[in-house]
């Protein structure tokens, strides 16, 4: 690199660091850029394992995110950037065979008027109450609330504990109490600003889909969730390999200061890297140790941001050992269940290319309702998980292998007002130094990949900004 050249230095490389490092790569040459992952691989969250199926083949195991939503059309036009179009596959409809758990039994969510109309999961009170949604007054106002407070107002208390609150607490894996509906589900309140409510919205935003088959610039038509065949982390390794910065993996970061107007990192092996702009990719937790120094003010707002504990255990079953009467895609697991796992995915069902022919993949989430089981050794955790699959799915088979990822104090929660938290974090902070990811503006990876995207082009304006100005005090 030339010393001429402004620098960006990227700190994180799950996928909101790539993506800002791709984005500055893709749109700003004459910057270049340092990408500095702790840990020995590219992506966090976004693991793909292969795990050795028993008689050749294997399972395709996705520990982190399975996949993306394409309303929010940022993976997707990652994905097309990179030439990976041909590698999507549809998972189908996220929400054919769901389940939630109901007093310890599975309970079909009810999407049809039919299955709505006959299921036992709500009173014949509550269903007239959520009958009611097309009527109740639309709030505009821009105010955050809750989750709860949302759906309890458009669509009663009972659409809450029995359905819409686990379904999206399971997603979230939070209590929807506390959760912000701006953050983690915005698209209810367009809905409810645009439409008048979300029945009307569902209706509109159906026919809109409709008219819209072909994507705006030419792409060919998009699923409304897409994966990979050889899972997410397809993305992360298409781009990683078009990336041609300075990538560092196993780079231990000992502390940031400034010389002059930029900034100096020192690693562990003694080497100072200078930076005109530092763009952070870790978690808020992780970033405001750094910034305890540089912007104690900004370093306050990040440590309020709380992070909760998630994991994930992938077993692999024979099929004929976990037939259940019903196929089940999903089962979210309300907290006030009290059980200790949050939701179960049957893979295999979803996406029957992710096990060998004969054999079952469940995947199932921990960490939110017994936060403690993240600490847990793999062969305890796994006795715990075996129960609780007895006691909701009847399942007693021992699975034939199992893979256990844990990802302690790393799930960020965005609790009513986090917007408004962010804006004051991003307000605190000092010239030249931007935060993008998972704990600020959306925990999807489309979101993850948005907030890269954004950060690198208000670092590459600064920066090249000052060139220009430089430039003309040189040539003035
Ligand atoms: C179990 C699970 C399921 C999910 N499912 C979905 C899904 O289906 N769809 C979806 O869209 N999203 C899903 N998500 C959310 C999504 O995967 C994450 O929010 C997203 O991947 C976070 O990306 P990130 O780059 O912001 O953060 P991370 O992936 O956390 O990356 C941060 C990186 O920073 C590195 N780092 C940490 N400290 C330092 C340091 N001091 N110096 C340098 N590097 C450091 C870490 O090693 C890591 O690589 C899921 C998440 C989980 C955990």
């Amino acid at each position: 690199m030339r010393d001429s050249q402004p620098h960006i230095v990227i700190i994180g490389g799950g996928i909101t660091g790539l993506s800002a490092a791709w984005h500055i790569q893709q749109t700003t040459p004459e910057t270049t850029y340092t990408l500095l992952e702790k840990s020995n691989r590219w992506g966090g969250k976004v693991i793909t394992e292969k795990m050795p199926g028993l008689d050749g083949g294997h399972f395709t195991i996705d520990a982190g995110p399975e996949s993306f939503i394409t309303r929010k059309p940022e993976a997707w036009e990652l994905t097309c950037e990179l030439g990976l179009a041909d590698s999507v596959i549809d998972p189908g409809s996220e929400t054919r065979h769901m389940f939630v758990l109901d007093t310890g039994k599975p309970v079909e969510i009810p999407l049809s008027p039919v299955k709505f109309i006959r299921s036992p999961l709500m009173s014949a009170g509550g269903k007239l109450r959520m009958l009611q949604e097309p009527f109740v007054p639309a709030k505009r106002d821009g105010e955050d609330e809750s989750l709860a407070q949302f759906v309890t107002r458009r669509l009663g208390r009972e659409a809450l504990d029995k359905f819409i609150g686990p379904v999206l607490a399971g997603i979230y894996n939070t209590n929807p109490e506390t959760q912000s509906i701006l953050t983690t589900s915005p698209v209810m309140r367009e809905m409810e600003a645009e439409y008048g409510g979300l029945f009307k919205g569902a209706i509109g935003r159906m026919r809109a889909a409709r008219h819209a088959k072909m994507s705006a610039n030419g792409h060919p038509p998009k699923p409304r969730f897409m994966t990979f065949q050889n899972g997410a982390q397809e993305l992360v390794e298409a781009l990683v390999a078009r990336l041609k910065g300075d990538l560092r993996l196993g780079a231990e970061i000992l502390r940031i200061g400034h010389t002059g107007a930029r900034y100096e990192i020192t690693l562990a092996n003694g080497e100072q890297i200078l930076a005109d702009a530092l763009l952070f990719a870790t978690p808020a937790n992780v970033t405001a140790h750094y910034l305890e120094v540089l912007a104690p003010q900004a370093a306050k707002g990040l440590a309020k941001i709380r992070h909760e504990n998630i994991g994930t255990i992938s077993l692999a079953f024979r099929e004929t050992d976990v037939q259940l009467p019903n196929p089940i895609n999903g089962l979210m697991i309300p907290r006030r269940e009290k059980r200790a796992i949050d939701a179960i995915t049957w893979t295999s069902n979803k996406m029957p290319a992710r096990a060998p022919v004969g054999y079952a993949l469940i995947r199932v989430f921990f960490g939110g309702s017994a936060p403690h089981l993240v600490e847990y050794t793999n062969p305890a955790l796994l006795s715990i998980v075996r129960e609780e699959l007895r006691a909701m799915l009847g399942i007693t088979a021992p699975p034939l292998d199992y893979r256990i990822q844990r990802w302690p104090h790393s799930f960020p929660q965005a609790d009513v007002g986090h917007l408004d938290l962010v804006d004051a974090i991003e307000a605190a902070l000092p010239d030249g130094l931007y935060l993008a990811g998972s704990s600020y503006r959306g925990l999807g990876v489309p979101d993850c990949i948005r907030q890269g995207r954004d950060a690198a082009d208000k670092a590459a304006a600064r920066l090249n900004g000052n060139t220009f100005i430089n430039q003309l005090k040189i040539e003035g």
